[in-house]
C-alpha cells in the first residue's frame, strides 16, 4: 500500500441512531429512544475502530481536513459523546488548520446549552435537517418536528455563536406549490446562514415512501413542475449571494462544506462507526451495518471493492460533474470526446473552463444524461 501522509483525509463518523425513522430515508438508522442509545458503549467503540483502523491503514499522523458527525440523528447523543470521540481522534491525526467538525442535527434534538458546549469542543459546523418549514408538507414527508422548532433550533445555533451553519430542504413533496418552495426557500434565506442544500425527494427503493408510491398514497411531482422547481431554487440562491458550488448545494464563499468537497472531488475518506463507508488506495468498504456484530469488536466489514481504473475513471466523472468547478479532464478525454463536447457546448450544457469542463445550470437539469454519455464514451476508449 502506498503511504501518503500528505495527502489529506477526511473522517466520517455514522451514529446509527434516530427518535423515529422518516419514511423516504434509507440511511441505516434505527429508531430509538433517547435513553436507550447506548452512549458510552458506543463511544468506546467508534474509538476502538478508530485505533484499529490508524494501525491497519498506516493512518497515523495524516492530515486532517474535516470530521463529519452523520446518520441518523448525531444530535441524540450527549456533548461528554463528542468530547470523548473527538479527543482520540485528535491524537492521532495531524489536524488542518481550518479542521472543519460538522455535527448533522435533526431540530427536535437542539438545545442553546448543548450548542454552546459544542462550541468549546471545537465543534464548529451544525448542519440542520430542516426540510422544509411548512407544517402541512413536514407531515408529508414525516419528520418529527415542526416548522417552529427548526427556526428556533437554527436561531439559537446562531445565538450561541455558530457562523457556519447549513440548512437542508427538500423540494418536490406531494402538494408542494410553487408559492409553498418560494416560502421555504424564503425562510432559510431570512437567516443569513451561508450554507444551504436543497435536494429534490428521492424515492428510495424498500422504503414506506417507495411503497406509498406505487399503490398511489403518494403522488409525486410532474417532471416539468420538478424541472421547474430546480430552476426556482438555483435562481433564488444564486441571486441572493449564495453560489451553487454543487448540484444541490449553495454557499457563501468560503463556506463550501470541506467535508463533502472530499467526496465530490473523489478524494480519500475514512469512515468509523456501524453502516460508515470509506474509500482509500482506491479500494472501498463499508462497516457492518448489523449493529450486533458491531457491538462485539468484530470490525466486520460490508461491500469491499477493489476500483479498477475505469470504475475509478466513471466514478470521478460522475462525482465531479455535480460540481460547479467541473472535472480535470485528461488530454485523451479531451481529443476523444471532441464532437460531443461541442454538440453539448452548443447546447448550452456545458462550459469549457480550458483543462476542465464544467456544466452550466441548464446543463445540471441533465446531470444524469450527461453522466450516462459519459460513461459509454469511457466505456469506447
Ligand atoms: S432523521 Fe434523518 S437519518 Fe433519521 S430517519 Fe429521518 S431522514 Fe433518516
Amino acid at each position: 500500500m502506498i503511504k501518503m501522509k500528505n495527502n489529506p483525509l477526511a473522517l466520517y463518523i455514522h451514529i446509527p441512531y434516530c427518535l423515529e425513522k422518516c419514511p423516504y430515508c434509507d440511511f441505516h438508522s434505527i429508531a430509538t429512544q433517547k435513553k436507550e442509545i447506548p452512549e458510552e458503549e458506543y463511544a468506546s467503540l467508534l474509538i476502538a475502530q478508530l485505533i484499529h483502523e490508524v494501525e491497519r491503514l498506516d493512518l497515523r499522523d495524516r492530515s486532517l481536513i474535516s470530521i463529519f458527525f452523520g446518520g441518523g440523528t448525531p444530535s441524540l447523543m450527549s456533548p461528554k459523546f463528542f468530547d470523548a470521540v473527538i479527543n482520540e481522534v485528535m491524537g492521532h491525526f495531524n489536524s488542518d488548520a481550518d479542521l472543519e467538525i460538522t455535527v448533522e442535527t435533526n431540530p427536535a434534538t437542539a438545545t442553546f446549552e448543548n450548542f454552546k458546549q459544542w462550541q468549546s469542543l471545537g465543534i464548529n459546523r451544525v448542519s440542520f435537517g430542516a426540510q422544509s418549514f411548512n407544517d402541512i408538507l413536514l407531515k408529508k414527508l414525516g419528520r418529527n418536528h415542526s416548522s417552529a422548532q427548526a427556526k428556533e433550533a437554527i436561531q439559537e445555533a446562531l445565538d450561541a455563536g455558530f457562523t457556519n451553519v447549513s440548512c437542508d430542504l427538500i423540494f418536490g413533496i406531494e402538494g408542494q406549490s410553487f408559492k409553498d418552495l418560494e416560502n421555504d426557500l424564503e425562510t432559510t434565506m431570512s437567516f443569513e446562514i451561508p450554507h444551504i442544500s436543497a435536494y429534490q425527494l428521492t424515492v428510495e427503493s424498500g422504503t414506506p415512501l417507495a411503497s406509498w408510491v406505487q399503490s398511489g398514497k403518494f403522488h409525486l411531482p410532474q417532471e416539468e413542475v420538478l424541472a421547474q422547481m430546480h430552476h426556482q431554487v438555483a435562481a433564488k440562491f444564486e441571486n441572493h449571494g449564495w453560489h451553487r458550488y454543487e448540484i444541490s448545494n449553495y454557499a457563501k464563499k468560503g463556506f463550501e462544506c470541506r467535508h463533502n468537497l472530499q467526496y465530490w472531488r473523489y478524494k480519500d475518506y475514512l469512515g468509523i462507526g456501524s453502516g460508515a463507508v470509506s474509500f482509500m488506495n482506491g479500494k472501498r468498504w463499508r462497516t457492518t451495518r448489523k449493529l450486533s456484530e458491531y457491538l462485539k469488536r468484530d470490525w466486520f466489514y460490508e461491500d469491499e471493492e477493489t476500483i479498477n481504473e475505469k470504475t475509478a475513471q466513471k466514478e470521478r466523472w460522475m462525482m465531479s460533474l455535480r460540481l460547479a468547478e467541473g472535472v480535470l479532464m485528461t488530454k485523451q478525454e479531451k481529443e476523444k470526446w471532441k464532437p460531443m463536447l461541442l454538440q453539448w457546448e452548443k447546447e448550452g450544457w456545458i462550459i469549457d473552463l480550458d483543462n476542465r469542463m464544467a456544466l452550466t445550470d441548464k446543463g445540471f437539469l441533465f446531470c444524469s444524461r450527461i453522466t450516462q454519455n459519459v460513461f459509454a464514451l469511457i466505456d469506447e476508449m
